[in-house]
């Protein structure tokens, strides 16, 4: 029809850049240890929910047979009642940049910020500092939180309007904050825009202003490289079912700052936070160090699948990891400047690599009608409203022929709408 002259040019020279980057890509071997990338399917949603690895079926196999049916109640003490904090470290010291200690795997995200948000709070003892400072484009559960927060402390929102397109920026935080500030609540990266926020700049302007940060790292964790200890951050959470491949609802990881474990005060007292928690004796007293984060039996079944991610987090290196999600959120955005643009479509992310993490999102009124016809056809992104495609590249489940795929499939129902 119409469109095959230009789309015939313009499918040579891209898809031999996108053969070139595979060939070319250090951690290309990698993307075979996952379960379906031996097929057409373009997977681009990665950000949301992670591929399995293939060893997660024996994991989780052995796990049944060996430990669940052979130790059966003897595994708690042997070693499921550990996992929280072993597993807490490893993804510390692989992925968040935290020594020991300081992380535990617990609850979901949006109940580990609850309690870090309240114990946050908690640790400012200025009653002058009555506002909680969060920004407009974070992720509903964070937003939600904290309303509730607000409403149930008596303390005041304080909004940050951030740019949907890219996200808050330090300047913003500088005068967002003061005197009156108690804490504040971000995403390291905004899960539409796929914004990459300065961390360790805000991190540092926040405590100027006398307050505490709590980051959401759902988006960055397993994506980008993260130094939550040199930057100094109070409070972090995030989700280990997107970038480490936790499976549907694994737990979540909460990170406390050595300096804030010592008289913890998270609000929801149970009895694996409480110290020896086998006495089950009378009154709550906190767990020393980060165990006191806990409430209720720990989620063991889906901690198990994340561990072959940190183990391959681990061998290959975050920085690895983050250069090859460079290369595919820059190839994202070329092939929809070639492709996408002179279709309508207009870039909802940062064109500079290192103001965004590992997803890209193209805006369109055409798109929400456009991503069930996309799933049928094995073109998996996401849409988030009011007209966003996202497009999330895993890096080390992603390959550039499967993103080019996926580019080539929205082409070419936008060329036909
Ligand atoms: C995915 C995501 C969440 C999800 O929280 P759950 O409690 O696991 O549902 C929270 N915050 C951000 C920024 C996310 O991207």
């Amino acid at each position: 029809m119409s469109t095959t002259t230009p789309d015939t040019a313009a499918t040579g020279p891209l898809l031999r850049r996108a053969v070139d980057l595979d060939a070319a890509d250090p951690l290309a071997s990698y993307r075979e240890l996952f379960i379906g990338t031996d097929t057409d399917l373009s997977y681009l949603d990665g950000n949301s929910l992670g591929r399995p690895l293939k060893r997660t079926v024996t994991d989780v196999g052995n796990f049944i047979q060996d430990e669940w049916g052979g130790r059966l109640i003897r595994g708690w003490d042997e070693e499921w009642l550990h996992l929280p904090q072993v597993i807490g470290d490893q993804l510390g010291r692989t992925v968040l940049g935290a020594a020991p200690g300081q992380t535990i795997i617990a609850d979901s995200t949006t109940v580990v910020l609850y309690k870090l948000i309240r114990a946050g709070l908690a640790a400012v003892t200025d009653p002058a500092r009555t506002e909680i400072v969060l920004d407009t484009e974070n992720f509903p559960t964070d937003r939600y939180l904290v309303e509730g927060i607000a409403r149930e402390e008596g303390l005041t929102l304080r909004w940050i309007d951030a740019d949907p397109a890219s996200g808050v920026s330090l300047e913003q935080v500088r005068s967002a904050t003061g005197p009156a500030t108690a804490v504040v609540v971000l995403s390291q990266i905004a899960y539409r825009s796929g914004y990459l926020a300065d961390l360790p700049g805000i991190t540092s302007a926040v405590h100027d202003a006398g307050a505490l940060v709590v980051w959401d790292l759902c988006h960055s964790a397993g994506s980008v490289e993260i130094a939550l200890d040199d930057a100094n951050v109070d409070f972090a959470a995030g989700c280990t079912y997107k970038y480490l491949n936790g499976g549907p609802g694994s737990p979540a990881f909460a990170y406390v700052n050595a300096r804030h474990l010592d008289g913890l005060n998270q609000p929801i007292w149970g009895w694996m936070g409480r110290k020896d928690a086998f006495e089950m004796a009378a009154g709550y007293e906190p767990a020393a160090g980060i165990r006191g984060f806990l409430s209720g039996t720990p989620a063991i079944f889906g901690m198990l699948a994340m561990r072959g991610t940190l183990d391959l987090l681990e061998e290959v290196g975050m920085t690895a990891v983050r250069e090859k999600s460079r290369l595919l959120t820059a190839f994202a955005v070329q092939l929809h400047d070639a492709w996408l643009a002179p279709a309508g479509v207009t870039l909802a992310t940062p064109r500079d690599p290192e103001q965004r993490g590992s997803h890209i999102t193209v805006d369109h009124p055409a798109f929400r009608e456009m991503t069930a016809t996309l799933w049928e056809q094995d073109v998996i992104p996401d849409f988030r409203a009011p007209h966003g495609i996202r497009i999330g590249l895993s890096p080390l489940s992603t390959s550039f022929t499967e993103l080019y795929r996926g580019m080539a499939a929205i082409r070419r129902l936008l060329a036909s709408a």
